[in-house]
Protein backbone atom coordinates (compact mmCIF):
# COMPACT_ATOMS: atom_id res chain seq x y z
CA UNK A 1 0.00 0.00 0.00
CA UNK A 2 1.29 3.39 -1.28
CA UNK A 3 0.67 6.08 1.09
CA UNK A 4 -1.78 7.68 -1.28
CA UNK A 5 -3.93 4.40 -0.59
CA UNK A 6 -3.39 4.25 2.44
CA UNK A 7 -5.09 7.99 3.35
CA UNK A 8 -7.57 6.59 0.75
CA UNK A 9 -8.94 3.66 3.22
CA UNK A 10 -8.58 6.09 6.44
CA UNK A 11 -10.67 8.45 4.49
CA UNK A 12 -13.25 5.47 3.64
CA UNK A 13 -13.53 4.71 7.62
CA UNK A 14 -13.76 8.31 8.82
CA UNK A 15 -16.72 9.43 6.54
CA UNK A 16 -18.45 6.68 8.32
CA UNK A 17 -17.35 8.58 11.75
CA UNK A 18 -17.64 11.99 10.94
CA UNK A 19 -20.70 13.91 9.61
CA UNK A 20 -20.57 14.74 6.09
CA UNK A 21 -20.52 18.74 6.73
CA UNK A 22 -16.99 18.19 8.82
CA UNK A 23 -15.59 15.81 6.56
CA UNK A 24 -16.13 17.48 3.72
CA UNK A 25 -14.90 20.76 5.17
CA UNK A 26 -11.77 19.38 6.85
CA UNK A 27 -10.72 16.68 4.35
CA UNK A 28 -11.31 17.39 1.47
CA UNK A 29 -7.98 18.31 0.77
CA UNK A 30 -5.41 16.58 3.14
CA UNK A 31 -3.24 13.87 1.99
CA UNK A 32 0.00 12.04 3.54
CA UNK A 33 2.91 13.28 2.85
CA UNK A 34 5.22 10.97 4.28
CA UNK A 35 5.15 8.31 6.33
CA UNK A 36 8.04 7.46 8.64
CA UNK A 37 9.68 5.88 11.87
CA UNK A 38 6.09 5.03 13.63
CA UNK A 39 4.50 8.66 12.42
CA UNK A 40 2.92 10.43 9.74
CA UNK A 41 3.03 13.89 8.16
CA UNK A 42 -0.54 15.16 6.93
CA UNK A 43 -0.67 18.42 4.66
CA UNK A 44 -3.13 20.90 5.22
CA UNK A 45 -4.14 23.76 2.68
CA UNK A 46 -4.57 26.51 5.93
CA UNK A 47 -3.57 27.43 8.96
CA UNK A 48 -7.18 26.95 9.87
CA UNK A 49 -7.60 23.46 8.65
CA UNK A 50 -4.16 22.12 10.28
CA UNK A 51 -5.81 23.96 13.70
CA UNK A 52 -9.04 21.44 13.27
CA UNK A 53 -7.45 18.23 12.57
CA UNK A 54 -4.49 19.07 15.36
CA UNK A 55 -6.91 20.09 17.90
CA UNK A 56 -10.73 18.34 17.27
CA UNK A 57 -9.59 14.80 15.27
CA UNK A 58 -6.06 14.42 16.34
CA UNK A 59 -7.36 11.12 18.00
CA UNK A 60 -9.83 9.55 15.17
CA UNK A 61 -7.28 10.32 12.99
CA UNK A 62 -4.46 8.78 14.12
CA UNK A 63 -7.03 5.45 15.24
CA UNK A 64 -8.23 4.89 11.99
CA UNK A 65 -4.65 5.42 10.10
CA UNK A 66 -3.66 3.01 12.78
CA UNK A 67 -6.60 0.46 11.85
CA UNK A 68 -4.48 0.31 8.84
CA UNK A 69 -0.89 1.25 9.98
CA UNK A 70 -0.84 -0.42 13.38
CA UNK A 71 3.16 0.54 13.61
CA UNK A 72 1.86 4.29 13.69
CA UNK A 73 2.32 6.22 17.66
CA UNK A 74 1.61 9.83 16.11
CA UNK A 75 0.97 12.57 13.44
CA UNK A 76 2.05 15.82 12.36
CA UNK A 77 0.30 18.44 10.53
CA UNK A 78 2.34 20.57 8.04
CA UNK A 79 0.49 23.70 6.03
CA UNK A 80 0.94 23.52 1.99
CA UNK A 81 -0.62 26.58 0.75
CA UNK A 82 -0.62 25.11 -3.01
CA UNK A 83 -3.41 22.73 -2.17
CA UNK A 84 -5.98 24.88 -1.55
CA UNK A 85 -6.03 25.51 -5.35
CA UNK A 86 -5.70 21.92 -5.89
CA UNK A 87 -8.65 19.72 -6.53
CA UNK A 88 -8.86 16.89 -3.84
CA UNK A 89 -6.57 13.70 -4.30
CA UNK A 90 -9.68 11.43 -3.08
CA UNK A 91 -12.63 13.10 -5.93
CA UNK A 92 -14.33 9.93 -5.52
CA UNK A 93 -14.94 9.63 -1.97
CA UNK A 94 -16.49 13.04 -1.95
CA UNK A 95 -17.97 13.00 -5.38
CA UNK A 96 -20.07 9.98 -3.90
CA UNK A 97 -20.85 12.29 -0.86
CA UNK A 98 -22.76 14.66 -2.62
CA UNK A 99 -25.06 12.10 -4.26
CA UNK A 100 -26.75 12.41 -0.81
CA UNK A 101 -30.69 12.56 -0.51
CA UNK A 102 -29.91 16.02 0.70
CA UNK A 103 -29.42 16.84 -3.03
CA UNK A 104 -32.75 17.98 -3.84
CA UNK A 105 -34.03 16.44 -6.82
CA UNK A 106 -34.36 18.76 -10.06
CA UNK A 107 -37.91 19.91 -10.95
CA UNK A 108 -39.93 17.80 -13.28
CA UNK A 109 -40.87 19.78 -16.39
CA UNK A 110 -44.06 21.84 -15.10
CA UNK A 111 -46.65 22.07 -17.55
CA UNK A 112 -47.37 25.34 -18.05
CA UNK A 113 -49.80 28.14 -20.04
CA UNK A 114 -46.36 29.86 -22.13
CA UNK A 115 -45.24 32.83 -20.12
CA UNK A 116 -46.24 32.09 -16.71
CA UNK A 117 -44.43 31.73 -13.41
CA UNK A 118 -42.93 28.27 -13.57
CA UNK A 119 -39.87 30.32 -13.21
CA UNK A 120 -40.43 31.63 -10.24
CA UNK A 121 -40.67 28.05 -8.41
CA UNK A 122 -38.14 27.39 -6.45
CA UNK A 123 -37.11 23.37 -6.70
CA UNK A 124 -34.96 24.49 -3.40
CA UNK A 125 -38.32 25.11 -1.07
CA UNK A 126 -40.23 21.67 -0.44
CA UNK A 127 -42.51 20.78 1.96
CA UNK A 128 -39.79 18.18 3.58
CA UNK A 129 -37.36 20.58 3.50
CA UNK A 130 -39.82 22.97 5.86
CA UNK A 131 -38.79 22.49 9.74
CA UNK A 132 -41.62 21.64 11.90
CA UNK A 133 -42.12 23.41 15.12
CA UNK A 134 -45.37 24.09 17.18
CA UNK A 135 -45.31 27.56 15.42
CA UNK A 136 -45.92 26.71 11.69
CA UNK A 137 -46.96 23.02 11.98
CA UNK A 138 -50.80 23.53 11.79
CA UNK A 139 -49.80 25.21 8.27
CA UNK A 140 -47.41 22.65 7.10
CA UNK A 141 -50.14 19.52 7.92
CA UNK A 142 -52.12 21.78 5.79
CA UNK A 143 -49.80 22.14 2.79
CA UNK A 144 -49.51 18.54 2.92
CA UNK A 145 -53.00 17.41 2.67
CA UNK A 146 -53.54 19.78 0.28
CA UNK A 147 -50.26 18.11 -2.22
CA UNK A 148 -51.47 14.56 -0.98
CA UNK A 149 -55.32 14.66 -1.94
CA UNK A 150 -55.65 14.01 -6.27
CA UNK A 151 -56.42 16.25 -7.96
CA UNK A 152 -59.97 15.05 -8.71
CA UNK A 153 -60.39 14.34 -5.05
CA UNK A 154 -63.43 16.73 -3.62
CA UNK A 155 -61.46 19.89 -2.07
CA UNK A 156 -61.06 19.89 1.73
CA UNK A 157 -59.21 22.99 2.05
CA UNK A 158 -59.97 25.19 -1.16
CA UNK A 159 -59.42 28.15 -1.18
CA UNK A 160 -56.16 27.26 1.83
CA UNK A 161 -55.10 30.69 3.47
CA UNK A 162 -51.50 30.82 4.97
CA UNK A 163 -50.95 33.93 6.95
CA UNK A 164 -48.24 35.93 9.09
CA UNK A 165 -45.56 38.55 9.36
CA UNK A 166 -42.57 38.37 6.64
CA UNK A 167 -39.98 35.86 6.60
CA UNK A 168 -41.97 33.56 8.48
CA UNK A 169 -41.77 30.64 5.64
CA UNK A 170 -45.38 31.39 3.93
CA UNK A 171 -43.73 31.40 0.36
CA UNK A 172 -41.22 28.42 1.06
CA UNK A 173 -44.59 26.65 1.88
CA UNK A 174 -46.74 28.08 -1.10
CA UNK A 175 -43.83 26.42 -3.48
CA UNK A 176 -43.22 23.63 -1.21
CA UNK A 177 -46.54 22.71 -1.69
CA UNK A 178 -46.52 23.64 -5.90
CA UNK A 179 -43.47 21.31 -5.95
CA UNK A 180 -44.79 18.51 -4.56
CA UNK A 181 -48.28 18.35 -6.14
CA UNK A 182 -46.36 18.44 -9.13
CA UNK A 183 -43.64 15.29 -7.86
CA UNK A 184 -47.16 13.09 -7.75
CA UNK A 185 -48.69 14.57 -10.97
CA UNK A 186 -46.17 15.34 -13.33
CA UNK A 187 -49.08 16.59 -15.10
CA UNK A 188 -50.74 18.76 -13.84
CA UNK A 189 -51.13 22.23 -14.65
CA UNK A 190 -50.17 25.17 -12.03
CA UNK A 191 -49.84 28.11 -11.39
CA UNK A 192 -47.47 29.81 -9.07
CA UNK A 193 -47.40 33.39 -9.03
CA UNK A 194 -47.21 36.57 -6.94
CA UNK A 195 -49.86 38.98 -6.44
CA UNK A 196 -48.28 41.58 -8.29
CA UNK A 197 -47.31 39.37 -11.01
CA UNK A 198 -50.93 38.60 -11.38
CA UNK A 199 -51.81 42.23 -11.67
CA UNK A 200 -48.95 43.38 -14.07
CA UNK A 201 -50.46 40.07 -16.73
CA UNK A 202 -53.82 41.29 -16.15
CA UNK A 203 -53.32 44.62 -16.90
CA UNK A 204 -50.68 43.67 -19.59
CA UNK A 205 -53.25 41.14 -21.25
CA UNK A 206 -55.96 44.55 -21.16
CA UNK A 207 -53.66 46.71 -22.57
CA UNK A 208 -52.94 44.25 -25.06
CA UNK A 209 -56.47 42.78 -25.92
CA UNK A 210 -55.72 39.36 -25.21
CA UNK A 211 -58.10 39.88 -21.63
CA UNK A 212 -60.10 36.35 -22.54
CA UNK A 213 -56.51 35.14 -23.21
CA UNK A 214 -55.80 35.67 -19.80
CA UNK A 215 -58.83 34.68 -18.65
CA UNK A 216 -58.69 30.72 -20.67
CA UNK A 217 -55.31 30.42 -19.04
CA UNK A 218 -55.84 31.06 -15.52
CA UNK A 219 -59.16 29.40 -15.66
CA UNK A 220 -57.34 26.06 -16.77
CA UNK A 221 -55.00 25.01 -14.38
CA UNK A 222 -55.46 22.67 -11.44
CA UNK A 223 -54.36 24.69 -9.04
CA UNK A 224 -53.94 28.58 -8.86
CA UNK A 225 -51.44 29.24 -5.87
CA UNK A 226 -51.07 33.14 -5.17
CA UNK A 227 -48.52 34.52 -2.80
CA UNK A 228 -48.93 37.84 -0.97
CA UNK A 229 -52.83 38.44 -1.61
CA UNK A 230 -52.39 41.69 0.80
CA UNK A 231 -51.10 43.73 -2.74
CA UNK A 232 -54.41 43.41 -4.11
CA UNK A 233 -55.81 46.04 -1.41
CA UNK A 234 -56.85 48.51 -3.30
CA UNK A 235 -56.81 47.49 -6.79
CA UNK A 236 -60.24 46.53 -8.05
CA UNK A 237 -59.78 46.11 -11.50
CA UNK A 238 -57.70 43.05 -10.50
CA UNK A 239 -59.71 42.06 -7.65
CA UNK A 240 -62.49 41.62 -10.43
CA UNK A 241 -60.46 39.82 -12.10
CA UNK A 242 -59.25 37.46 -8.86
CA UNK A 243 -63.33 37.18 -8.33
CA UNK A 244 -64.35 35.61 -11.97
CA UNK A 245 -61.36 33.28 -11.53
CA UNK A 246 -62.10 32.52 -8.07
CA UNK A 247 -65.67 31.32 -8.84
CA UNK A 248 -64.68 29.23 -11.76
CA UNK A 249 -62.29 27.56 -10.34
CA UNK A 250 -64.15 27.10 -7.30
CA UNK A 251 -67.07 25.72 -9.09
CA UNK A 252 -64.67 23.06 -10.75
CA UNK A 253 -63.23 21.94 -7.55
CA UNK A 254 -59.80 23.09 -8.02
CA UNK A 255 -56.92 24.15 -5.42
CA UNK A 256 -56.65 27.56 -4.52
CA UNK A 257 -54.27 28.56 -2.22
CA UNK A 258 -53.21 32.47 -1.06
CA UNK A 259 -50.77 33.55 1.38
CA UNK A 260 -50.52 37.40 2.97
CA UNK A 261 -49.19 39.01 5.88
CA UNK A 262 -52.87 39.21 7.32
CA UNK A 263 -55.80 36.92 7.66
CA UNK A 264 -58.56 37.63 5.29
CA UNK A 265 -60.65 39.22 7.99
CA UNK A 266 -58.03 41.82 8.15
CA UNK A 267 -58.24 42.92 4.39
CA UNK A 268 -59.81 45.71 4.88
CA UNK A 269 -59.38 47.38 0.92
CA UNK A 270 -60.38 44.33 -0.83
CA UNK A 271 -64.31 43.81 -1.47
CA UNK A 272 -66.71 42.01 1.01
CA UNK A 273 -67.21 39.70 -1.47
CA UNK A 274 -63.81 38.17 -2.20
CA UNK A 275 -62.68 38.66 1.22
CA UNK A 276 -65.58 36.37 2.16
CA UNK A 277 -64.51 33.80 -0.40
CA UNK A 278 -60.86 34.14 0.75
CA UNK A 279 -61.92 32.60 4.46
CA UNK A 280 -64.30 29.72 2.53
CA UNK A 281 -61.67 27.31 3.35
CA UNK A 282 -59.64 26.99 5.59
CA UNK A 283 -56.99 29.72 7.51
CA UNK A 284 -53.48 29.01 9.09
CA UNK A 285 -51.44 31.32 10.49
CA UNK A 286 -47.35 31.04 10.81
CA UNK A 287 -45.79 32.10 13.78
CA UNK A 288 -42.33 33.07 14.41
CA UNK A 289 -40.67 29.35 15.83
CA UNK A 290 -39.33 29.58 18.84
CA UNK A 291 -35.34 28.55 20.36
CA UNK A 292 -35.67 25.17 19.70
CA UNK A 293 -37.50 25.10 16.37
CA UNK A 294 -34.68 27.85 14.88
CA UNK A 295 -31.69 25.47 16.15
CA UNK A 296 -33.36 22.82 14.38
CA UNK A 297 -33.81 25.23 11.10
CA UNK A 298 -29.74 26.74 11.57
CA UNK A 299 -28.69 23.32 11.71
CA UNK A 300 -31.01 22.25 8.04
CA UNK A 301 -29.46 25.96 6.77
CA UNK A 302 -25.98 24.72 7.53
CA UNK A 303 -26.30 21.66 6.35
CA UNK A 304 -27.28 23.31 2.72
CA UNK A 305 -24.60 25.17 2.78
CA UNK A 306 -22.15 22.97 4.08
CA UNK A 307 -20.98 25.65 6.32
CA UNK A 308 -19.62 24.09 9.67
CA UNK A 309 -20.11 26.13 12.92
CA UNK A 310 -19.01 25.39 16.57
CA UNK A 311 -22.75 24.12 18.17
CA UNK A 312 -22.11 27.76 20.41
CA UNK A 313 -22.01 29.37 17.45
CA UNK A 314 -25.32 27.56 15.98
CA UNK A 315 -27.10 28.82 19.30
CA UNK A 316 -26.32 31.94 19.93
CA UNK A 317 -27.80 32.57 15.96
CA UNK A 318 -30.96 30.68 17.18
CA UNK A 319 -30.96 32.92 19.75
CA UNK A 320 -30.68 36.23 18.19
CA UNK A 321 -32.54 35.99 15.26
CA UNK A 322 -35.71 36.48 16.95
CA UNK A 323 -37.70 38.52 14.34
CA UNK A 324 -37.45 36.37 10.95
CA UNK A 325 -36.18 33.61 9.38
CA UNK A 326 -34.92 35.53 6.62
CA UNK A 327 -32.53 37.20 9.09
CA UNK A 328 -31.53 34.25 10.52
CA UNK A 329 -30.44 33.29 6.63
CA UNK A 330 -28.77 36.39 6.28
CA UNK A 331 -26.38 35.89 8.87
CA UNK A 332 -25.32 32.36 7.42
CA UNK A 333 -24.68 33.49 4.54
CA UNK A 334 -22.55 36.13 5.66
CA UNK A 335 -21.06 34.17 7.86
CA UNK A 336 -20.24 31.27 4.93
CA UNK A 337 -18.88 34.43 2.51
CA UNK A 338 -16.57 35.53 5.02
CA UNK A 339 -15.44 32.41 5.81
CA UNK A 340 -14.47 31.95 2.53
CA UNK A 341 -12.01 35.04 2.71
CA UNK A 342 -10.68 34.90 5.99
CA UNK A 343 -10.43 30.99 6.34
CA UNK A 344 -10.76 32.03 10.86
CA UNK A 345 -13.20 29.66 12.23
CA UNK A 346 -16.86 31.65 13.39
CA UNK A 347 -16.82 32.64 16.98
CA UNK A 348 -19.54 33.71 18.95
CA UNK A 349 -17.89 36.74 19.02
CA UNK A 350 -17.56 37.25 14.95
CA UNK A 351 -20.76 36.06 14.68
CA UNK A 352 -21.76 38.82 17.43
CA UNK A 353 -20.25 41.54 15.07
CA UNK A 354 -22.16 40.55 11.91
CA UNK A 355 -25.29 40.68 14.05
CA UNK A 356 -24.57 44.10 15.19
CA UNK A 357 -23.65 45.59 11.53
CA UNK A 358 -27.40 44.25 10.88
CA UNK A 359 -29.40 45.08 13.85
CA UNK A 360 -27.49 48.19 15.53
CA UNK A 361 -29.73 48.96 17.68
CA UNK A 362 -30.69 45.28 19.22
CA UNK A 363 -29.12 43.42 22.45
CA UNK A 364 -27.52 40.66 21.45
CA UNK A 365 -28.06 37.45 23.99
CA UNK A 366 -26.43 34.32 24.80
CA UNK A 367 -28.60 30.82 24.12
CA UNK A 368 -28.68 30.14 28.16
CA UNK A 369 -30.16 33.87 28.28
CA UNK A 370 -33.07 32.47 25.74
CA UNK A 371 -34.08 29.61 27.07
CA UNK A 372 -34.06 30.18 31.43
CA UNK A 373 -35.19 34.23 31.06
CA UNK A 374 -35.37 36.06 34.46
CA UNK A 375 -36.66 32.18 35.59
CA UNK A 376 -33.77 31.10 38.07
CA UNK A 377 -35.72 28.98 40.52
CA UNK A 378 -39.52 27.30 40.57
CA UNK A 379 -40.16 30.43 43.08
CA UNK A 380 -39.66 32.84 40.77
CA UNK A 381 -42.21 30.72 38.07
CA UNK A 382 -44.86 30.31 41.17
CA UNK A 383 -45.01 33.64 42.41
CA UNK A 384 -44.94 34.88 38.84
CA UNK A 385 -47.98 32.45 37.80
CA UNK A 386 -49.82 33.36 41.13
CA UNK A 387 -49.97 37.34 40.36
CA UNK A 388 -50.94 36.54 37.08
CA UNK A 389 -53.75 34.39 37.69
CA UNK A 390 -54.64 36.78 40.90
CA UNK A 391 -54.60 33.23 43.10
CA UNK A 392 -52.13 32.40 46.15
CA UNK A 393 -49.30 30.94 45.24
CA UNK A 394 -50.51 28.52 48.23
CA UNK A 395 -53.29 27.12 45.88
CA UNK A 396 -50.82 26.37 43.32
CA UNK A 397 -48.75 24.08 45.47
CA UNK A 398 -51.88 22.68 47.21
CA UNK A 399 -54.37 20.16 45.96
CA UNK A 400 -57.21 21.75 45.66
CA UNK A 401 -58.94 20.51 42.29
CA UNK A 402 -61.30 23.39 41.59
CA UNK A 403 -60.35 24.03 37.77
CA UNK A 404 -59.84 27.69 38.34
CA UNK A 405 -56.76 26.25 40.58
CA UNK A 406 -55.72 24.04 38.40
CA UNK A 407 -55.45 24.91 35.26
CA UNK A 408 -52.62 27.55 36.48
CA UNK A 409 -51.08 25.26 38.84
CA UNK A 410 -50.33 22.89 35.36
CA UNK A 411 -49.45 25.91 33.63
CA UNK A 412 -46.75 26.71 36.08
CA UNK A 413 -45.34 22.84 36.12
CA UNK A 414 -45.14 23.24 32.22
CA UNK A 415 -42.94 26.26 32.67
CA UNK A 416 -40.90 24.75 35.25
CA UNK A 417 -40.41 21.88 32.68
CA UNK A 418 -39.56 24.06 29.45
CA UNK A 419 -37.42 26.74 31.09
CA UNK A 420 -36.23 25.50 33.70
CA UNK A 421 -35.81 21.89 32.20
CA UNK A 422 -36.50 20.46 35.87
CA UNK A 423 -37.23 16.96 35.97
CA UNK A 424 -40.82 15.71 36.61
CA UNK A 425 -39.99 14.65 40.03
CA UNK A 426 -38.16 17.47 41.00
CA UNK A 427 -41.07 19.61 40.00
CA UNK A 428 -43.61 16.83 42.35
CA UNK A 429 -41.20 17.38 44.93
CA UNK A 430 -41.21 21.58 44.89
CA UNK A 431 -45.20 21.49 44.00
CA UNK A 432 -46.40 20.23 47.77
CA UNK A 433 -45.22 16.56 47.14
CA UNK A 434 -47.04 15.71 44.21
CA UNK A 435 -46.31 12.26 42.32
CA UNK A 436 -44.00 12.45 39.08
CA UNK A 437 -46.95 10.99 37.09
CA UNK A 438 -49.66 13.34 38.21
CA UNK A 439 -47.27 16.58 36.91
CA UNK A 440 -46.69 14.32 33.39
CA UNK A 441 -50.27 13.58 33.22
CA UNK A 442 -51.05 17.56 34.19
CA UNK A 443 -48.12 18.99 31.67
CA UNK A 444 -49.56 16.47 28.58
CA UNK A 445 -52.61 18.24 29.57
CA UNK A 446 -51.88 21.76 29.15
CA UNK A 447 -49.75 21.97 26.67
CA UNK A 448 -52.30 19.75 24.54
CA UNK A 449 -54.80 21.89 25.60
CA UNK A 450 -52.51 24.83 24.03
CA UNK A 451 -51.97 23.75 20.51
CA UNK A 452 -55.68 23.60 20.08
CA UNK A 453 -56.74 27.11 22.74
CA UNK A 454 -55.46 29.93 21.89
CA UNK A 455 -56.60 31.59 24.98
CA UNK A 456 -54.42 28.79 26.56
CA UNK A 457 -51.13 29.57 24.38
CA UNK A 458 -51.73 33.02 24.81
CA UNK A 459 -51.35 32.86 28.42
CA UNK A 460 -48.20 30.66 28.41
CA UNK A 461 -47.04 33.23 26.05
CA UNK A 462 -47.23 35.84 28.24
CA UNK A 463 -46.05 34.26 30.94
CA UNK A 464 -42.80 33.26 29.00
CA UNK A 465 -42.49 37.15 27.94
CA UNK A 466 -43.42 38.38 31.62
CA UNK A 467 -40.29 35.78 32.13
CA UNK A 468 -38.15 37.64 29.92
CA UNK A 469 -37.78 34.47 27.65
CA UNK A 470 -36.94 36.11 24.22
CA UNK A 471 -38.19 33.63 22.09
P1 LIG B 1 -42.28 34.68 3.82
O1 LIG B 1 -42.76 34.28 2.46
O2 LIG B 1 -43.24 34.30 4.91
O3 LIG B 1 -41.87 36.10 3.92
P2 LIG B 1 -40.14 32.86 3.21
O4 LIG B 1 -40.91 31.66 2.84
O5 LIG B 1 -39.54 33.65 2.11
O6 LIG B 1 -41.00 33.81 4.15
O7 LIG B 1 -39.02 32.42 4.27
C1 LIG B 1 -37.80 33.13 4.45
C2 LIG B 1 -36.66 32.16 4.49
O8 LIG B 1 -36.75 31.37 5.65
C3 LIG B 1 -36.69 31.19 3.31
O9 LIG B 1 -35.40 31.02 2.83
C4 LIG B 1 -37.21 29.90 3.89
O10 LIG B 1 -36.64 28.79 3.26
C5 LIG B 1 -36.77 30.00 5.33
N1 LIG B 1 -37.72 29.32 6.21
C6 LIG B 1 -38.84 29.84 6.76
N2 LIG B 1 -39.45 28.94 7.54
C7 LIG B 1 -38.72 27.81 7.49
C8 LIG B 1 -38.82 26.52 8.09
N3 LIG B 1 -39.82 26.22 8.93
N4 LIG B 1 -37.88 25.59 7.79
C9 LIG B 1 -36.87 25.91 6.97
N5 LIG B 1 -36.69 27.10 6.38
C10 LIG B 1 -37.60 28.06 6.63
MG1 LIG C 1 -43.00 35.50 0.76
Amino acid sequence: MDKNQVWEAVLKRLSEKISRMEFHTWFKKIHISEISGGSVLLNCPTEMNKNWLENKYYTVILSNIKAILPEIEKLFFKVDLTLADKPSSNPQIFESEKKSPRKLPNRPEVRLADGLESRIIHSKFTLKNFIVGDENQLAHAACTAVAEAGLKEKKKYSPLFIYGGVGLGKTHLLQGTANEIIRRHPNATIIYTTAERFMNDIVKAIKERKGDEFRKKYRRVDALIIDDVQFFEGKEKTQEELFNTFNDLYEFNKQIIFSADRPPSSLVQISDRLRSRMGWGLSVDVQMPGYETRIAIVQAKIKELELFLPADVQEFIAANSRRNLRELENILHKISAELELSQVSPTVQSVGKIFRKLNPEEDLITASETQTGLAKSPDDIITLVSEYFQIPATELLGSSRKQEIVFPRQIAWLLCKDILKMSFDAIGRDFGGKNHTTIIHGIRKVSSLSRKDSATARHIHALKKDLGIKK
